[in-house]
C-alpha cells in the first residue's frame, strides 16, 4: 500500500488526514527505517509495508465507534508503537498509555512522542502484569496486537478497564483461541458484544477485531504472574 492508496483507503473507515497528521505518519515511518536495527523493533520495514501493515492495520480499529468517544486507551505490549501511536496520531484528545516490557523500544518510542509532538502518550517501561496490578479500572479501551494467546491478553488488559469498558484485541485467526478463552472472559467478569472480521487490503489476509465488554469489576487475584497465566492457559488445552 503506498502513501497515496493508504490516504484514500482510511477515508472508508472515515479518517481524512490533515497536512500535520500525514507529516508525522511520514516522519513516524522514517524514524522507523532509520532506528530499526538499533533498536531491533520490527521485521516490517519497506515503505508499502509499514503504510499497510503497520499504519493501515492499527488504524482498523476505527471501525469499533466507541475508539472516537473515549478518553483513556491502554496498549499492552506495544513494541515500536502498534495500535497505539497511530491512534494517537488521529486522535490528539485521547490519552493513549503505551505499555512495553523491553528497554530498547521504550527508547524509540520516547523518541517518536518527541520528534513528532504527541503529548497525549505515556510510555510506561513495565510488564503489562505488574503495570495493570497498580492500574485498575482506570481506562475506557485496552487493545493490543500480535503479544499473546488471547486468553491472556485477557487476563492483562481486562482488569484495567473501567467496569463498561472495552477490551478490543487485534487479532487474524481467532477461532481455536477463542474457544479456549470463552470460561477465562466469564471469569474475568467480561462478555463478547461483537466480532468484527475483514480482511486487510492488497495482501487480502483476514483480520478480526474482538469486541468484548467488562461487565463487572474484576476480581484481584487477577492478573497473576505472567508464568501462572501461561501454565493455566496450557492446562486447560490439554
Ligand atoms: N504490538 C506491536 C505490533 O503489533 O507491532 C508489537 C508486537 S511484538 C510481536 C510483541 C511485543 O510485546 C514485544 O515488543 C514484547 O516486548 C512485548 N511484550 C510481550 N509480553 C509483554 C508483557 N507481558 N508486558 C509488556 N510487554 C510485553
Amino acid at each position: 500500500m503506498n502513501k497515496e492508496t493508504f490516504i484514500s483507503n482510511i477515508k472508508e473507515l472515515n479518517i481524512i488526514l490533515s497536512e500535520e497528521e500525514l507529516y508525522k505518519f511520514e516522519k513516524f515511518k522514517e524514524l522507523l527505517q532509520e532506528y530499526n536495527q538499533k533498536f531491533n523493533l520490527t521485521s516490517i520495514i519497506n515503505d508499502d509495508e509499514i503504510y499497510l501493515k503497520h499504519f493501515y492495520d492499527s488504524l482498523c480499529l476505527f471501525k469499533v465507534p466507541e475508539i472516537n468517544t473515549s478518553t483513556t486507551i491502554l496498549d499492552i505490549g506495544t513494541g515500536a508503537g502498534f495500535p497505539g501511536i497511530p491512534l494517537s496520531i488521529i486522535n490528539p484528545k485521547i490519552r493513549i498509555t503505551l505499555v512495553e516490557s523491553n528497554g530498547k523500544k521504550c527508547s524509540f518510542l520516547n523518541l517518536v512522542k518527541e520528534e513528532l509532538n504527541l503529548s497525549n502518550i505515556e510510555i510506561i517501561n513495565s510488564r503489562a502484569e505488574d503495570y495493570v496490578r497498580t492500574n485498575r479500572n482506570k481506562f475506557d479501551i485496552a487493545s493490543s496486537r500480535a503479544v499473546a494467546h488471547l486468553s491472556i491478553l485477557a487476563e492483562l488488559e481486562i482488569p484495567a478497564l473501567k467496569v463498561n469498558g472495552l477490551f478490543l484485541p487485534l487479532k487474524s485467526n481467532i477461532a481455536e483461541e477463542l474457544k479456549e478463552t470463552k470460561e477465562k472472559l466469564k471469569d474475568l467478569n467480561a462478555s463478547i458484544e461483537e466480532i468484527i472480521e475483514y480482511t486487510l487490503p492488497i495482501e487480502d489476509s483476514k483480520r478480526t477485531i474482538l469486541k468484548i465488554r467488562k461487565i463487572n469489576e474484576t476480581d484481584t487475584k487477577y492478573p497473576r504472574e505472567y508464568n501462572k497465566i501461561k501454565k493455566s492457559l496450557e492446562t486447560n488445552k490439554k
